[in-house]
């Protein structure tokens, strides 16, 4: 018997983390369900042993009962019926989108929790799951850099919120309250503070300098007499843009400019939403160019030129950890850089990491101890991750202001669980509900009391404390440094470092029938592959192509879902996003003609797009590689499609003006 090895003995702790593609760990799911179903009965008849059963036991004997039960089993079982077309999240054969299996600790502690329905607006409606998950908040903060003991003055804050598009309207929130409410101390004219000169200054603090204002005037007030402190807060507050609305606060300092959020081109679609639900509106988001699906740092740095010459605010810079079409990861510490260059240069504006996808992607960068492990240990269990600009961008996601993370999505968790976390928790006491300006004080008690009120807080207002409690008990169980949860995301990358590699392979192994290239080297855990058959030089040609592919790719109701062999998904390269050199380097590798870029259907070059995030990808078990299985699947679909397609493609090579404008 060789030695178990470290790989050896990891992978044995992941086969107990998931239900498992077969169903393997059936057994321990039950027995967990039911263990804890009837301790929550137990907890019940408890309560008041004394009360009789209201319901009587001979109940179940009635027709009405009986009629109930009936209608109830019947709907039951439709419903577990059509279930069963479902995606199947939990097969290696599904490298689609950003779904996979569930992890057990929390499966279990949301099914455990869901019969006492706690509520998390507050403690009153959840005297646990409130405090597990400020837990929650303090976990996550650790595990991206930030300050996350409450005793530190300037400890992080976390709360979850149903998913990232939340937690990313969170963020424009806080960021809009802390731009603003240096404004309102100036307008109330509060002696003794050290205030900004203008309008315009206060408008634009570096954030710490906002928070630590922010500081200033809670001590202020703390000091002044009751009746005092109640005449300033009323003055304040009747000076704030969460009072006055944006068309009253920007009314009454006119020579400010509705602030600008600046995201990549590659940012999801909640931060349109969020312009438009905070009413800055769509136009007030500008997205920034890029290059190589990355913010074009030379670029960022023009835009922030203009916006200081033009006396545009920025109501804060968005960087994307782990774009979610791509996995690419912007330059983060480039991004905080401009904070400070341009904050010292009077146009301050916070960073806002949009992890959503890729957060969870840290714990391979904590020590157990917390401390950021140096790239060599980390570089040593991969092949090329992490790449220095991958490196630099997540070890500075500690001096970043704010960031979202979803537990549903690399957590492996169930929906309804996406977080915020913000640097400097005392910035939240801006999006009390209640004026909230005195803090308790600088224990951990005191941290937790504040954040018990936490619909106070928070965008939403009900809110599953099963959830958190998932996230919670996940957190526990694997820790979020390498050494533990750290073990699920490495498994990701290995997976998609093979999946690279295949690819290559295939391009070779394929170049008679169709040219094929990985566009550009994968930052984390989602691997891009553009296919051209071979004669044909139209972008919308190659599109139709791969559109052709993916229809074998992607679920269809109308069949049986044995039917599929793989899911994979597709996405566009968009010339605005990929930049120039980008745009015709791929082409050109392609075959394709770039002066067919912007004909019907060819405006964009659609590409196939495969998450690895199912942790049984490459099964040690059974020596298979569910990566391989797909690239033979795909050689033989290209390889008939390609025959069908080749009279087409042989057209488009004959006539190669006749399409063009
Ligand atoms: C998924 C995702 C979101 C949105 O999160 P939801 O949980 O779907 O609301 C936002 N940003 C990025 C980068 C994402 O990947």
């Amino acid at each position: 018997m060789p030695a178990t090895s470290p790989a050896a003995a990891r992978s044995r702790t992941l086969d107990a983390c998931f239900l498992g593609p077969y169903g393997e760990n059936d057994t321990l799911l039950e027995k967990l369900v039911v263990e804890f179903l009837r301790d929550h009965v137990y907890w019940r008849r408890n309560f008041h042993p004394e009360d009789p059963p209201a319901i009587s036991t001979a109940a179940a004997a009635h027709p009405d009962y009986q009629a109930f039960e009936a209608r109830m089993r019947r709907e039951l079982h439709q419903l577990s019926a059509a279930l069963k077309k479902s995606v199947p999240f939990h097969s290696p054969r599904y490298i689609g989108h950003m779904a996979s299996d569930l992890l057990l600790p929390g499966l279990a502690a949301q099914i455990l929790t869901l019969p006492y329905n706690p509520n998390n607006v507050s403690e009153d409606a959840a005297p646990v799951t409130v405090d597990l998950e400020v837990q929650v908040g303090l976990q996550l903060a650790g595990m991206l850099g930030y300050a996350h003991d409450p005793r530190q003055p300037g400890c992080a804050f976390g709360h979850l919120t149903s998913g990232g598009t939340v937690a990313n309207y969170q963020a424009l929130r806080l960021a809009l309250a802390q731009k603003a409410f240096p404004v309102a101390l100036l307008a109330a004219g509060v002696p003794d503070l050290a205030l900004p000169e203008d309008a315009w200054q206060a408008f634009n603090l570096h954030p710490h300098a906002a928070t630590a204002l922010l500081v200033q005037w809670q001590a202020w007030l703390a000091q002044a007499s009751p009746g005092e402190r109640r005449r300033w807060q009323a003055r304040v507050q009747g000076e704030r843009l969460e009072q006055r609305g944006l068309v009253g606060f920007f009314a009454a300092h006119p020579t400010l400019k509705v602030p600008k959020v600046l995201a990549p081109i590659t940012a999801h679609y909640s931060w349109s939403k969020g312009c438009k639900l905070l009413g800055l509106g769509r136009a007030q988001l500008e997205l920034l160019p890029e290059r190589g699906m990355r913010i074009d740092v030379e670029a960022l740095d023009a835009t922030l030129d203009r916006c200081l010459r033009e006396r545009q605010p920025v109501l804060a810079a968005v960087a994307v950890m782990g774009t979610t079409e791509y996995g690419t990861i912007d330059p983060i510490d480039a991004v905080v850089a401009a904070r400070e260059r341009f904050a010292a240069r009077g146009l301050g504006f916070p960073v806002h990491v949009d992890a959503a996808w890729g957060g969870y992607l840290a714990t391979l960068f904590r020590e157990v101890d917390g401390s950021l492990r140096p790239r060599d240990a980390i570089a040593a269990e991969f092949a090329a991750f992490p790449s220095p600009g991958v490196y630099a961008a997540i070890a500075a996601l500690g001096d970043t202001d704010s960031v979202t993370v979803d537990p549903h999505k690399l957590g492996y968790l169930p929906y309804g669980a996406g977080a915020f976390v913000c640097r400097d928790h005392r910035a939240m006491a801006l999006l009390a509900e209640e004026a909230d300006y005195v803090f308790h004080g600088d224990t951990p008690q005191d941290y937790l009391n504040r954040y018990r009120s936490l619909g106070q807080f928070i965008p939403e207002g009900s809110k599953s404390g099963a959830a958190v409690a998932g996230v919670y008990v996940t957190h526990k169980v694997l820790p979020l440094d390498h050494a533990h949860f750290g073990q699920l995301p490495a498994q990701t990358i290995r997976a998609a470092e093979a999946c690279h590699a295949r690819a290559l392979r295939f391009a070779d192994e394929m170049a008679g029938v169709v040219r094929a290239v990985v566009p550009f080297a994968p930052d984390s855990n989602l691997v891009c592959f553009a296919l051209n058959p071979v004669g044909n030089r139209r972008v919308a040609a190659a599109n139709a192509f791969v559109r052709r592919l993916h229809d074998e790719l992607r679920i269809d109701p109308r069949r049986p879902l044995q039917d599929k062999q793989f899911f994979g998904s597709v996405t566009t390269l968009r010339p605005e996003a990929l930049g120039g050199t980008e745009t015709r380097r791929i082409l050109d590798a392609l075959g394709l003609d770039p002066a067919t870029l912007g004909e019907e259907g060819g405006d964009r070059l659609v590409i196939l797009r495969h998450t690895l995030m199912n942790p049984y990808l490459l099964d040690h078990e059974n020596g298979i590689s569910y990566v391989d299985r797909y690239f033979d699947y795909l050689a033989g679909r290209v390889q008939a499609l390609a025959a069908e397609a080749g009279p087409h493609a042989s057209d488009a090579r004959d006539t190669p003006g006749a399409l063009r404008a």
